[in-house]
């Protein structure tokens, strides 16, 4: 299907040319078309299928006759990152229509905020704390709206927000149209969405099970003790170029991002304890290649957008299935490729077979060659890295050809082979992170 066929408004058109979109991405092709027919839309959409655009285009497409000044368009995210992406996404696509968006947002000041309001840009994107905020003062009525997007729902549950999105329900008018975008279904998500919407056009409500296929995804089973020391080989063998890396909490992110830069590999940090003009900045400096790595932990890198990233890597596994579908959906994005690769420690081999059986596959083990795995054979005995390493077979070297040979950038010269059997009675249980 060609962008065309879906009957947008010739200067959105341009926009998506622009862009150099070349056809809608699935997600696209099935929500456009409802929506424009004047229909609520209930979606299952992960960052990467081109969602933004999905619910985006058709409100701009109904926007674009009308006169300016009035506020006609919400859209409620989680976090502050997907806010201005969506504006982003937003202003890119509404070039040449004269549409303007604004982001609303904890952590800056309101002033500007409340000029957008009070001027009623045509859409605000806004997460759900922030524009309560606004709600309190008498210019932020928003009685001109006809158009309402809840993206990423699951998330907004996840951290806490659906108290303040009943909130923000009560306090505006019914939308002529609602769009409700989220990557799964949990119960307290449907039932949110069976309240607000009516008759919807359901989209993908399977609920994605694996990531996108133009991930490749690897295991790096390592000791913890020498984690920081394999990802600093990997830059610096060439095996990436760039990465978003992901670590479980902020103190890990930094002292990561210490150890990466010592080794002579940029990097910055995005964090929940960064100011929103420090996170905004290191994503610029990410996005525009200052920097080669961006460490992240899990909420803060919720809706980061950088196009074609090659890979993510997870330094620790996350805890929830779901969480690595979200984050490895972060490469791969819109038809191109990427690697995910996940650092494993014997420890987390338990959360690793429950992401297995989640997406429905195991995931290639992959061992650096000559890269000493000796220290764990000392301080740790009988770890299983020990039995992992001393049995590497034929099998697994021609796997590691494979490996190589589907390698964006590590330019097929991958020295990398698949790990072989693991002890089993090593593995230790461990509760939810
Ligand atoms: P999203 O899932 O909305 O976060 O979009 C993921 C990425 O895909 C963004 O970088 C978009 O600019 C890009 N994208 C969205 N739609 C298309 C399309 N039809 N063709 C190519 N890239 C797209």
């Amino acid at each position: 299907m060609k962008f065309s066929a879906l009957k947008l408004h010739p200067t959105l058109l341009r926009g998506v040319e622009d862009l150099k979109f070349e056809r809608p991405t699935p997600i696209q092709s099935q929500a456009i078309p409802p929506a424009l027919k004047g229909r609520d839309l209930l979606a299952c959409a992960v960052t990467g299928s081109g969602k933004t655009a999905a619910f985006l285009l058709p409100i701009l497409h109904e926007l674009t006759d009308k006169p300016r000044g009035t506020t006609r368009a919400l859209v409620i995210a989680p976090t502050r990152e997907l806010a201005l992406q969506i504006v982003d996404d937003l202003n890119a696509l509404a070039r040449h229509t004269g549409i303007k968006g604004a982001p609303v947002y904890g952590g800056v000041k309101m002033g500007a905020q409340q000029k957008a309001f009070r001027q009623g840009v045509d859409i605000i994107v806004a997460t759900p704390g922030r524009l309560l905020d606004h709600f309190q003062y008498g210019y932020a009525k928003l009685s001109g709206l006809e158009y309402l997007v809840l993206d990423e729902a699951d998330r907004m549950l996840d951290m806490g927000f659906l108290p303040d999105i009943r909130r923000v329900l009560k306090h505006i008018p019914k939308p002529k149209q609602t769009f409700f975008f989220s990557a799964t279904m949990p119960p307290p998500i449907e039932t949110l969405a069976r309240g607000i919407l009516r008759n919807p056009a359901k989209i993908a409500l399977q609920r994605r099970a694996a990531p996108a296929e133009g991930v490749i995804q690897a295991v790096y089973p390592v000791p913890a003790s020498l984690k920081k020391k394999l990802l600093v080989e990997l830059f610096t063998r060439g095996h990436m170029e760039d990465a978003l890396v992901f670590t479980r909490t902020k103190h890990r992110a930094n002292q990561l991002t210490k150890v990466l830069n010592r080794n002579g590999i940029s990097a910055e940090r995005i964090h929940g304890n960064r100011s929103q003009a420090q996170r905004t900045k290191a994503l610029a400096g990410f996005k525009a290649g200052k920097f080669r790595v961006l460490v992240a932990t899990d909420i803060a890198a919720r809706g980061i957008d950088v196009e074609a990233l090659g890979h993510v890597v997870n330094f620790d596994i996350p805890g929830l299935p779901e969480d690595y579908i979200h984050r490895v959906g972060r490469t791969a994005r819109a038809e191109l490729t990427g690697e995910a690769f996940t650092l494993v420690t014997p420890e987390d081999e338990v959360t690793l077979r429950r992401i297995e059986r989640t997406i429905g596959s195991k995931i290639n083990r992959v061992l650096l060659e000559n890269f000493s795995y000796e220290v764990a054979r000392e301080t740790a005995a009988s770890s299983t890295s020990d039995r992992r390493n001393g049995n590497r077979t034929g099998s697994d070297n021609r796997q590691s050809q494979k490996q190589g040979n589907r390698s964006r950038r590590g330019g097929g010269n991958r020295e990398a082979t698949t790990g072989a059997g693991r002890s089993r009675n090593q593995r230790r249980r461990r509760g939810r992170r």
